[in-house]
Order: structure tokens, then sequence, then C-alpha cells
């Protein structure tokens, strides 16, 4: 990926505050995501760029398959289904 391209969606990203001055997503406490059905834990939610998010538990359980909603969604539903 050109660099310019980068800088640009680095930007875009600071600007709407999914990541700190450090180029690291933020914790978004307000996305509504099931506890681990392995665990019990609440997952972290990470933002790796336009539609590329993905929730992951701190036992290794996780979903990655797009954009945040989609992902969010993903998790809650395994979460009943295997809960
Ligand atoms: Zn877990």
């Amino acid at each position: 990926m050109p660099s310019k391209q980068v800088e640009d969606v680095y930007n875009a990203r600071r600007a709407s505050g999914e990541i700190d001055a450090r180029g690291r997503p933020i914790k978004r406490p307000e996305i509504e995501r099931a506890s681990c059905p392995c665990c019990g834990a609440k997952p972290e939610v990470k933002i790796g760029g336009p539609g590329c998010a993905w929730i992951k538990c701190r036992c290794g359980m996780e979903t990655t398959d797009g954009s945040l909603p989609r992902v969010v969604a993903i998790w809650n539903t395994r979460q009943r289904m295997e809960g």
C-alpha cells in the first residue's frame, strides 16, 4: 500500500477518534458485545483499518471478519450459539 494512502487512513482515523496519537486503537466502551463464551471475560474490540475490525479475548478466542458492526454481530451470535 502506498505510504500516502496509509497516511490518509491514519489521519482519517485520528480525526474520527479511532486511534490515539501513537496510532493505537482507542478502546470504545460504548460498543455492545457479549462476554466471552469460553472464559466469561469482556473481549477487546480493536480496529485495524476501514472494514478491518476484530474482537479478541484474553483467552485467545477471537472474531475477525471485516467491519466493526459485522464482527460484533458475529461475536454476539457465537455467544448465543455456544453459550
Ligand atoms: Zn475468553
